[in-house]
């Protein structure tokens, strides 16, 4: 038997993976990992079949479709006001989190520290010690997950290398207002400190909050990477699709990294998505489809034992149940599974230190009668 040492000791299977994987054993309900159990809008299925049938399926251009980096570009300007050039500022991903892995690669070596606001989505920490750069959390706690910037100031040392953002936020829901980003831009300013900007969730956010995408504001734009994700826009995360956008230079070698791993993107899927795309309206009424789930699900939640935690974005809920059990989170999460039949994800997952403040994320991204169904479970608790 041939063995390797381990470079991520410690480091299991993604609790994504765990946990729809026991919900499909016990026949749960799934509300834990992120995808909708609805399907995408018909013409987007045409539109690639189209692409397929007149013969797109060779390699893309390394860089992706420019049709598409084109409409990226003009979506961008339009609804953030930033220029990005298609030709060396936009790469077509396979998925937010390969677009993650590879700006990190690009940039991140041994001894870089790399600050993250924890809970944090489960790739960045195992991603960053892979490259031999040293994760700087930064814990915040519920209900609000508020950022002190004075706590973020003392984890900034000559070794910091970059921020990694996340707005909406992964579990928590929480977005950045102005005068965070206020702060951060005074926290940045002369220095070269780099930002990777996860905004996979930038057309899903409620009661008429404004996203504030880094690339709004020239001074977070010239030093960030913006990752954005297909999958998300257009409710097809099986598909593996997104995107990064970085000043020339930073996409340079991003592309570096890119080409050698990944090549390019399936084709017919970039020119499909690229003919949908063109109409805005594909994308715009976004917000509100999901603000109707996100109400449907906290109507019925706030009928069961546990509390709800604010939701300002995203297409998770948090709630907490320390009022009723001090079970840690990963064991409540199984017993709902396995006597209730429904999942969800322990928020203790997304701590380095695996924190537990008695919290559970649920996905709502779900149709009407499968929240209406796990919730009639849940109200069994
Ligand atoms: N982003 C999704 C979530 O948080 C999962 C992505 C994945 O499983 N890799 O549930």
């Amino acid at each position: 038997m041939i063995s390797i040492q381990s470079k991520l000791p410690g480091v299991g299977t993604t609790v994504f993976t765990t946990m729809s994987k026991l919900a499909g054993q016990h026949n749960a309900i799934n509300l834990s990992q992120g995808f909708p159990d609805f399907d995408c809008d018909p013409a987007l299925i045409e539109a690639v079949s189209e692409a397929m049938r007149s013969g797109m399926n060779q390699y893309a251009p390394m860089t992706g479709l420019p049709v598409l980096r084109e409409l990226i570009a003009e979506k961008t300007k339009n609804l953030y006001g930033a220029s990005y050039n298609p030709e060396t500022e936009i790469t077509v991903t396979a998925g937010g989190t390969q677009a993650i892995f590879t700006a990190l690669s690009a940039c991140i070596s041994a001894g870089d520290e790399v600050i993250i606001f924890e809970p944090a989505y489960d790739a960045y920490a195992p991603a960053v010690r892979l490259l031999g750069g040293l994760v700087k959390p930064y814990e915040l706690a519920p209900p609000n997950y508020e950022i002190d910037w004075d706590m973020v100031k003392k984890l900034f040392s000559a070794n910091t290398r970059m921020i990694i953002l996340n707005s909406p936020q992964n579990p928590s829901g929480k977005m950045l207002s102005e005068a965070d980003i206020q702060e951060l831009i005074k926290l940045t300013r002369n220095t070269d400190v780099l930002i990777l900007s996860d905004e996979v969730y930038e057309h899903i956010v409620f009661d008429g909050n404004v996203h504030e995408s880094v690339c709004r504001h020239p001074e977070l734009q010239e030093r960030s990477f913006v990752i954005a994700s297909f999958g998300k826009l257009l409710h097809t995360t099986g598909w593996k699709m997104g995107y990064c956008l970085a000043p020339a230079g930073l996409t340079k070698e991003f592309r570096k990294v890119h080409q050698f791993n990944v090549f390019s993107v399936n084709t017919p899927m970039q020119a499909g998505v690229a003919k949908y795309l063109a109409n805005p309206e594909s994308y715009l009424g976004l917000s509100a489809f999901f603000q109707e789930k996100r109400d449907l699900f906290r109507r019925l939640m706030s009928e069961t034992k546990f509390k709800l935690l604010p939701c300002e974005g995203s297409y998770f809920q948090c709630v907490s149940y320390r009022h009723f059990s001090e079970e840690k989170d990963t064991e409540i999460a199984e017993r709902l599974i396995t006597d209730f039949g429904v999942a969800s994800i322990p928020v203790s997952a997304f701590y380095t230190k695996r924190t537990d403040h008695g919290i559970l994320r649920f996905c709502f991204a779900k149709r009407q009668d499968t929240l209406e169904k796990a919730v009639e479970r849940l109200m069994k608790l």
